[in-house]
């Protein structure tokens, strides 16, 4: 009951998962160990090893759960991950969409040749955010390390193979995640290809399509012969306006890292997404374990910009070292409190690898083994 009551989730969650991940049926009054309660707030999407720790980790914590007022609130746009089966159409679906709504490039590019993290498209004047995480396993990492950047799920599904395995787990995945999910059923231009079947196996897997009279709209589109894209947009933003996603756009910006990595000339660089408050050039900000100023920024057409509202996705240079995907940010006041932050969760993070080396569970798989 407690756990329940800490991660705001209801008890029966916490039950379902305990029959089905440790094969225990627990009652609302039963005391569980920690590490499986570290475990099922994995699985949940609640980080409370975030909670548990001191220090640094506190107080970047709080700067990221600052409350904002109702009255600072302004729309956003929709975080959209896109998630299925190997060769279903994910990656064209995301090119095909991005080259119909990709903005116009003008100027010189910041030359950066790394592949886009992230990417923004514009809609009927709505924008609509697309993460290219790299599967199910990075999605649920992101969450378990607390970086819940995901408002939204397109799940793409081939309308000539069906439900796969992996489409099955990222529709576990999702369901733990509590995020909200539209099916995209692609390939629909192709002949022979069985629709009720592909809708017959969602619904065994519990994913009951709208038509059908369940809760999950299933969008036909072809990802390779643009069809339905318009469709499956509006959707989208159904959907996003239906959960009213909000955000001050007048705070220091606070965010998550969605990929690292070094380059030749420039350093490190980072994919950070911001999720409130706006970041600027010259930010003092701490990522992780890195800090730094931002020094360049620029947007998903490599163009330079000076300052990025909540949702964006931009890459940036200045930071001491290259941060980790699931690595929140904060902007603080002043670098040295910045190094501050960052050094002592260096000694965290020393005391960290030295508990897990004797045997201190760290993540779902060492605890499930
Ligand atoms: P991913 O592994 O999910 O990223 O899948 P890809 O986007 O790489 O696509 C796998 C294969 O399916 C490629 O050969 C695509 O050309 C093809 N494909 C993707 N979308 C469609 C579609 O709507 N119709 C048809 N016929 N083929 C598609
Ligand atoms: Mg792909």
């Amino acid at each position: 009951r407690s756990l329940s009551e800490a991660m705001g989730r209801p008890a029966k969650a916490i039950m379902s998962i305990m029959f089905k991940e440790f094969g225990e049926m627990v009652t609302i009054n039963q005391i569980i160990e920690e590490d499986v309660a570290l475990a099922v707030a994995m699985e949940l999407g609640v980080d409370l090893t975030f909670k548990r720790q001191r220090g640094a980790l506190e107080s970047v914590t709080e700067i990221i759960e600052q409350e904002d007022a109702p009255e600072d609130l302004v729309t956003r746009p929709p975080i959209i991950t896109v998630l299925g089966h190997v060769d279903h159409g994910k990656t064209t679906l995301v090119d095909t969409l991005r080259k119909s709504n990709v903005k116009v490039v003008e100027g010189e590019a910041g030359g950066i040749t790394q592949h886009i993290a992230a990417y923004q498209i514009e809609y009927n004047g709505h924008k609509l955010t697309f993460v290219d995480t790299p599967g199910h396993a990075a999605f649920s990492e992101m969450r378990s390390r607390g970086a819940n950047v995901t408002d939204m799920v397109v799940l793409v599904v081939a309308a000539d193979d069906g439900v796969m395995p992996q489409t099955a787990e990222s529709i576990s995945h999702v369901k733990a995640s509590g995020v909200p999910m539209v099916v995209a059923l692609n390939k629909i231009d192709l002949p022979d290809i069985n629709e009720q079947k592909v809708m017959q196996e969602l619904a065994s897997q519990n994913v009951l399509p709208s038509e059908w009279g369940g809760e999950t709209d299933v969008v036909r589109v072809s990802a390779l012969k643009e069809m339905g894209l318009d469709n499956l947009l509006e959707t989208l933003l159904l959907t996003a306006e239906l959960h009213e996603l909000k955000a001050n756009p007048n705070r220091p910006a606070v965010g998550a890292c969605l990929e690292g990595f070094r380059d030749e000339g420039r350093g490190s660089v980072a994919w950070l997404i911001v999720q409130k408050g706006t970041l600027r050039i010259g930010d003092a900000v701490i990522c992780g374990k890195s800090y730094g100023y931002i020094r360049a920024m620029y947007d998903d057409t490599d163009q330079q910009i000076e300052e990025a509202p909540p949702s964006t996705p931009v890459k940036v240079t200045g930071l001491d070292s290259v941060p980790g995907a699931g690595d929140h940010f904060v902007v603080v006041e002043t670098i040295d409190q910045a190094r501050e932050l960052a050094e002592e969760r260096r000694h965290e993070g020393r005391a960290d690898t030295l508990a897990r080396h004797s045997g201190g569970p760290r993540t779902l798989e060492d605890i499930l083994g």
